[in-house]
């Protein structure tokens, strides 16, 4: 598979239409559609019909589409849309990259991500170098045909089996049309035997004891097929196990095998779908649709992870504390990283969302002491990464009881930050420490600006982004923790320990064990007399594996278990 093959023969007769720009190999595509309202689950369906293949033997990658006009997710507010992902390459992306990257356990580009800004940027720019010949530039054929180049274009820098494309947003929007287009001309091109569609759909019940209820789906699979795309199956989700008349009802009214509309019921944990659609012959069905020889996947260590994770029977409490806590998916890729952690350890993470108290706010210390007595009932303390003052008093308060009483506490980039202010100001005896992000006027700005960010007026497309390595010292706890001497991590920040400061915080007992290679860049810190007090430039949660914990989470789950038995 995945050989490339001249790009000749009757596809050279589409022409104009079929504006390739590179040899085609022999790929398949499997491309996850959702109907009637959005938050179904496409992206966990695509993850786990993914893992299903690739423990089968295929190389699998995926592409992600969203269909809105921003460029990328850097600028996206976390509250709207969740949290930012990070990639190696410094692509900043939708957080559904993040679920392929963990269920597929691969390395994405920023390519993976396609939006309407990157797809129009492209055609645009081609346009005015007069790269059209004259020709009136149209949504149908040349976004279409950007859209079908940049999903092939993946496929084959990854040299992969089987690209999987995520179409987001739901069918019917205005803005998802061009995309639904592209697919129909992707599966007309590349044969019907090359690229499968699953739809995924629900099947609400009305009523207490109501019965399924079929008309959404027949509507959106309707919708669909006026768009000329047939889909090969339905995946539906309902709180209990589709029943067989109301599965035999969706076949007939969609034309769909039996066999493959699929229920996709409520399951305890997400990680129980990859089996769930499994017990369902869904890995049979797609390579027989596909015309690839039937394997059976190894699903070994997947499910030894699934047991495990369902008989995690003591619980730690982790006081999160961050500003973007109304929405949980601002800070997703912390969450999976402590339930990864959490089931390595045994331990099942629950998080405390800790709103953090503003000085100016009128019952301020009404607020702390609330926000102290949850920090108090936790057995942890993780303050996560984040941009400007708000809520940075609390967050300080909050590292500065788990410092004086050895609560374990985690420090990602602000969370570093506002460890090394706490800790200049209370320790080191810095009044008025701060970080330039913050108090232009701080007498000691033991946080300031990356050398590389000054003047810089374009926030956003200067950041220090992406993979960048990090030597650490031997004989620390961070060493302890990765066993390596050099690790990569990925970052996303403009400011940084102010290197005037390095020395001043060694000498007070806040360690720097982890710098960039040029020693210049502080990247990890910890305090020696604490049982776990870490802080890191970087984010960590990015790399988490459902099987391969980070390092820093599997320390800070570990050291807030222990804090927990020694106080019952
Ligand atoms: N605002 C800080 C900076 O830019 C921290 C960024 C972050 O936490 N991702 O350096």
């Amino acid at each position: 598979m995945a050989q490339a093959v001249p790009f000749l023969g009757w596809k050279n007769l589409i022409g104009q239409y079929r504006d390739v720009g590179a040899p085609l190999i022999d790929m398949k595509y499997i491309v996850v559609t959702g109907g009637v309202l959005s938050g179904l689950g496409k992206g966990i369906t695509a993850s786990s019909i993914g893992l299903l293949l690739k423990r089968c033997g295929y190389k699998v990658t995926s592409v992600k589409i969203d269909p809105y006009l921003n460029i990328d997710a850097g600028t996206m507010n976390p509250i709207e849309h969740g949290e930012v992902y990070v990639l190696d390459d410094g692509g900043e992306v939708d957080l559904d990259l993040g679920n392929y990257e963990r269920y597929l356990d691969v390395v994405l580009r920023r390519d993976h991500n396609i939006t309407t800004g990157k797809v129009y940027q492209s055609v645009i720019e081609k346009e005015r170098k007069g790269e059209f010949l004259g020709k009136t530039v149209q949504i149908i054929p040349h976004i279409t045909n950007e859209i079908k180049r940049r999903i092939r274009q993946v496929g084959m820098d990854d040299g992969a089996d089987i690209t999987l494309v995520e179409l987001g947003g739901t069918i019917g929007d205005i803005e998802s049309a061009p995309y639904v287009e592209a697919v129909r001309q992707l599966r007309s091109e590349e044969g019907r035997d090359n690229l499968m569609i699953f739809h995924t759909t629900l099947v609400p019940v009305m009523g207490v004891v109501g019965e399924q209820k079929t008309k959404p789906t027949q509507h959106s699979v309707k919708e669909l097929m006026a768009a000329g795309v047939h889909p090969d199956s339905i995946v539906c989700r309902c709180e209990e196990p589709l029943v067989d008349d109301v599965r035999a009802k969706i076949s007939m009214f969609c034309d769909i095998k039996p066999e493959a509309v699929l229920s996709a019921h409520d399951v305890g944990d997400v990680y129980q779908v990859p089996l769930l659609l499994h017990s369902q012959n869904v890995t049979t069905f797609v390579q027989e649709t596909l015309g690839l020889e039937i394997k059976e996947p190894d699903l070994a260590t997947w499910e030894k992870f699934v047991e495990k994770n369902q008989n995690l029977k003591t619980e730690v409490n982790i006081a999160l504390v961050g500003k973007y806590s109304q929405l949980k998916d601002s800070y997703l890729s912390h969450l999976k990283a402590l339930h990864h952690a959490g089931v390595e350890v045994g331990v099942k993470p629950n998080v405390i969302w800790v709103d953090t108290p503003e000085l100016k706010d009128e019952n301020f210390d009404e607020k702390l002491a609330k926000m102290l007595d949850d920090i108090k009932a936790s057995d942890a303390v993780l303050v996560p990464g984040g941009f400007g003052i708000r809520g940075i008093e609390g967050k300080k308060l909050a590292l500065k009881y788990a410092r004086e009483n050895d609560v374990p506490a985690l420090g990602i980039c602000l969370g570093l930050q506002v460890m090394a202010i706490e800790y200049a100001w209370n320790v080191m005896g810095l009044e008025g420490a701060s970080s330039s992000e913050f108090d232009d006027d701080s007498p000691h700005p033991v946080v300031d600006l990356l050398p590389e960010q000054r003047g810089v007026e374009d926030k956003g497309a200067t950041m220090r982004l992406g993979a960048q390595p990090t030597l650490i010292k031997e004989g620390t706890m961070a060493f302890d923790l990765y066993g390596s001497t050099e690790i990569s991590e990925r970052h996303r920040h403009r400011f940084e320990i102010n290197p005037e400061y390095i020395d001043k915080f060694e000498a007070a007992g806040f360690m720097f064990s982890g710098r960039s290679p040029d020693g210049i860049k502080m990247e990890i810190a910890e305090l020696g007399d604490h049982p776990f007090y870490m802080g890191v430039q970087y984010h960590p949660e990015f790399k988490s594996r459902p099987s391969r914990p980070a390092p820093l989470f599997l320390g800070l789950v570990r050291a807030a278990a222990k804090y927990h038995a020694e106080r019952e």
